[in-house]
Formats: structure tokens, C-alpha cells, sequence
């Protein structure tokens, strides 16, 4: 038996629409990165280099999130294994931890 909570049946069900929302979510710092890469580099746009950097942390983010809805684990902590409260994900739907990790 599996004794973890499960995950609401609201993150279940919705998973197109959770999918779309974090491709719509994923273009914002791809967008980001592809404007600034001509002078995303330390010694030529210091701000473009640390917002990039930002950006390319955020995508890998959101991708990882999309892998976690692929791989049925998307909704859970990805720590302790605990659903991330709705609330959490409604802010932050690519939160890969709960609030306590
Ligand atoms: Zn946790």
C-alpha cells in the first residue's frame, strides 16, 4: 500500500491546462534569454550575463516541472514527497518543493 496523501484531484484533472500554463510560463525567460544573448556575457553587459543566468535557471525550472507532469510526480515535493499545498502551486506552478523544504 501506498501510504502517501494523494495528490487533489484538481492537479490531476487539469493537467492540459497545467501543461499549457507552463509553456506560457516557459516562453517569458526564453524570450529573455534569445533578446539578450548577442550580449549576455560578463565582460560585455554584466545585467544581460546575471539576467540571463536568472532566466536559464527559471526555464530549467519550468522544464522540470513539465518532466514532473509527464512522469505522473508533478504536485508533490520533490524533498520530502508531500503535495504542494494548491495554494503554492497557484503562485508558483512550476514550485518543485513544499513550503517547509
Ligand atoms: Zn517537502
Amino acid at each position: 500500500m501506498n501510504a502517501r496523501p494523494t495528490i487533489s484531484p484538481s492537479v490531476e484533472t487539469n493537467n492540459d491546462a497545467l501543461r499549457l500554463e507552463l509553456q506560457r510560463e516557459l516562453t517569458e525567460p526564453e524570450t529573455l534569454i534569445a533578446e539578450l544573448a548577442d550580449r549576455a556575457a560578463p565582460h560585455i553587459d554584466p545585467v544581460a550575463w546575471s539576467t540571463t543566468g536568472t532566466a536559464k535557471a527559471v526555464a530549467e525550472q519550468i522544464r522540470s516541472a513539465l518532466g514532473r507532469l509527464d512522469a505522473g510526480t508533478y504536485g508533490r515535493c520533490v524533498s520530502c514527497g508531500d503535495p504542494i499545498p494548491a495554494a503554492r502551486l497557484e503562485a508558483v506552478p512550476h514550485a518543485a518543493a513544499c513550503v517547509k523544504c
